[in-house]
């Protein structure tokens, strides 16, 4: 049995691996759930999983939970610091960072130094500080397991070809609600357009992520630090059927991939049981159902953030963590209404023009750059 921390377990990435562990009840223990302000969903996920600890990050919401947990043997911790003690526990084998954000930087850095397994969905934690999390996950024998379905086909695409070097990565875009789309089109898209994601029910930030193509541009730049391939090996092709999850080529020119339906308890359950696969219930993949499977090249005149998050990762320092905070703020000022679909490349690429290039040597210094960027942006739009 695994003894388990959901960090962002009211999510849509924590809501789907409590599904899986629902299915493999003898498989998983529940040691620690986290949620940020859903205290609410967070007991009732409480009540049914009987966790050591739960964590809610809002700490005005810690006597609520508290006095709903009353008669449950669960302890209640509230705020920031508890992440990254919890995460910690000797109880916890693995820690499942589903947390949204560069929230999700300290606690996962934390339960690397304490040499847990990581399952890692949240990729905003490679993108900001990859090298840092790499080098200490190395010195302290903590495994990343990847969560996202691209990085997932990636690994499994790799099982096997230890002594093989890769020729290339080729990480698959569905290209979002706006593929095939215009400029002057996306000039005025609402954010309840950006919404729509054709395959994907996922979280609002990554759901912007994903009709930006951000999103990809992230994945590109977790590619890089999760399988060690510099980033001329890494592509981009657009599929848009979300069927083929990514592809590896390696030297020979034989080219490897993983298929599925697109449903994220894949990927979540392989992170979780690896290397075993486990038979579940999921829906199967029907090739009649899919008689046509395409492949594009990105636009990136149309999406610039693509182009973007290539240049923050080939300047690296501390560009990358830039080109996050940056999209973090103009993600959540569009989501409000408070700028246009445009306006989401040119905060990123401003804040990147006005950024001194440094080296972050740690956790601190990374989230000084991200709040003193931030802060920049926000002031400017006097949010
Ligand atoms: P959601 O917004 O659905 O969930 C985010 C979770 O993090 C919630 O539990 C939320 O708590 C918690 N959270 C939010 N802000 C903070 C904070 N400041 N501190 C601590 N916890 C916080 O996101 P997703 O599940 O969609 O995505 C999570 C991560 O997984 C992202 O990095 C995303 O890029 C990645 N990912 C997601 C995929 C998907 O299909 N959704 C696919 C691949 C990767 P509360 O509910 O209380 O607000």
């Amino acid at each position: 049995m695994k003894t388990i921390a959901i960090l962002g377990s009211t999510g849509s990435i924590g809501t789907q691996a409590l599904d899986v562990v629902r299915q493999m009840p003898s498989l998983f223990q529940v040691e620690v759930l986290t949620a940020h302000t859903n205290a609410d969903l967070l007991i009732q996920q409480a009540k049914e999983f009987q966790p050591n600890v739960v964590v809610i990050g809002e700490e005005s919401q810690y006597e609520y939970v508290k006095q709903a947990l009353w008669d449950d043997d669960v302890k209640v911790y509230a705020g920031t610091k508890a992440l990254c003690d919890v995460v910690r526990m000797d109880c916890v084998d693995i820690v499942l960072s589903a947390i949204v954000g560069v929230a999700g930087l300290a606690p996962i850095y934390r339960a690397i130094e304490a040499g847990k397994q990581i399952a890692l969905a949240n990729k905003e934690t490679l993108v900001v500080a990859g090298e840092l999390m790499t080098k200490a996950a190395y010195d302290n024998r903590a495994v990343i397991y990847p969560v996202d379905s691209e990085h997932s086909a990636i690994f499994q695409s790799l099982a096997g070809e230890f002594h093989n070097p890769v020729r290339r990565i080729i990480i698959t875009a569905s290209g979002g609600p706006f593929r095939g789309k215009t400029r002057e089109f996306l000039q005025n898209v609402t954010k309840e357009q950006a919404l729509k994601h054709p395959n994907w029910s996922m979280g609002n930030k990554i759901t912007i992520d994903s009709a930006t193509l951000m999103n990809k541009g992230l994945e590109v730049i977790e590619a890089k630090w999760l399988f060690s391939v510099p980033l001329e090996q890494i592509e981009v092709v657009v599929h848009p059927q979300s069927i083929v999850h990514s592809l590896v080529e390696f030297a020979d020119g034989s080219v490897k991939a993983q298929l599925g339906l697109p449903d994220m308890r894949l990927p979540i359950q392989y992170a979780l049981t690896y290397p075993n696969r486990l038979a579940n219930e999921l829906p199967r993949l029907n090739f009649a159902d899919h008689p046509t499977l395409t492949f594009e090249e990105p636009d990136m005149e149309t999406f610039p953030c693509l182009r973007l998050a290539y240049e923050a990762s080939r300047e690296g320092g501390c560009m990358p963590c830039v080109l996050n905070a940056a999209n973090e703020v103009a993600v959540s000022l569009f989501l409000r209404d408070k700028i246009g679909f445009y306006d989401i490349p040119r905060i990123i690429e401003d804040a990147m023009a006005r950024a001194t290039y440094c080296t972050p040597a740690s956790v601190e210094e990374y989230l000084a750059i991200d709040k003193e960027t931030k802060e920049t942006i926000k002031q400017s739009y006097k949010d």
